[in-house]
């Protein structure tokens, strides 16, 4: 049984790293939502989406690419769905390259969904580590809080917070809340050593879960 956020949690909802306008709005519209326990809409279905596939490889060190860490980190996520009755849509179960068009327009098929994600990180260095949740449009702004406060609950890893970003498939997707999840860095040794366990990808799964029941449950 997942447990909801109390208002304790709330507070400590990671803040968005954005500055201007795009910022002041998004962290406006939070603590009005907040303020009035109302969010934007409804669903019953999550829409996953596992980055790249086929012969994107996405992020990779050796033989570790980010394509089937995404695939099988949303599969767990699909799974756990189905189990707490909520319809899952993947833009590809198996691994197969999708046009970031064809993405964003499964994303806007049918509303009354929620668009999530999934990818693994890199940074040329090596020294880039932990978590972050990406959304473009205010309205994805909570989805995006929750997820990321539930994955820092779940993983303990560092928190990058949430953060806004033009990545084609958060802003294409324009019918439905839409995130974009970054599940680690595979540049990074330890995090890779970790994210080749099923038990990391598994943690990443729960939370992200956790995160889309609590702002299912916050309207
Ligand atoms: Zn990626």
């Amino acid at each position: 049984m997942f447990r909801f956020p109390s208002f304790s949690t709330l507070k400590t909802l990671p803040r968005t790293k954005v500055s201007g306008n795009k910022g002041l709005i998004a962290g406006l519209c939070a603590v009005f939502f907040l303020a009035t326990g109302s969010l934007a809409q409804a669903f019953d279905t999550v829409i996953l989406d596992p980055g790249h596939g086929g012969h994107d490889r996405g992020a990779s060190i050796g033989y570790v690419f980010e394509k089937h860490l995404a695939l099988d980190t949303a599969r767990r996520v699909e799974q756990l769905l189905r189990k707490q009755g909520l319809k899952v849509v993947m833009t590809r179960s198996t691994d197969v390259f999708i046009p970031l068009g064809g993405r964003s327009a499964i994303g806007n098929r049918d509303g009354n969904a929620i668009f999530v994600s999934l990818h693994y990180n890199y940074n040329k260095s090596g020294s880039g580590h932990g978590l972050e949740t990406f959304y473009c449009h205010d309205r994805s702004y909570m989805l995006a809080g929750y997820i990321q406060a539930y994955l820092i609950q779940e993983t303990r890893l560092q928190n990058r917070g949430v953060k806004h970003a033009n990545f084609h498939v958060i802003r294409a997707t324009t019918k439905n809340p839409a995130v974009l999840v970054e599940c680690g860095f595979v540049s990074n040794s330890a995090e890779r050593t970790g994210m080749m366990t099923g038990l990391y990808r598994e943690r990443i799964a729960v939370g992200v879960v956790k995160g889309i029941l609590a702002f299912k449950q916050a309207r």
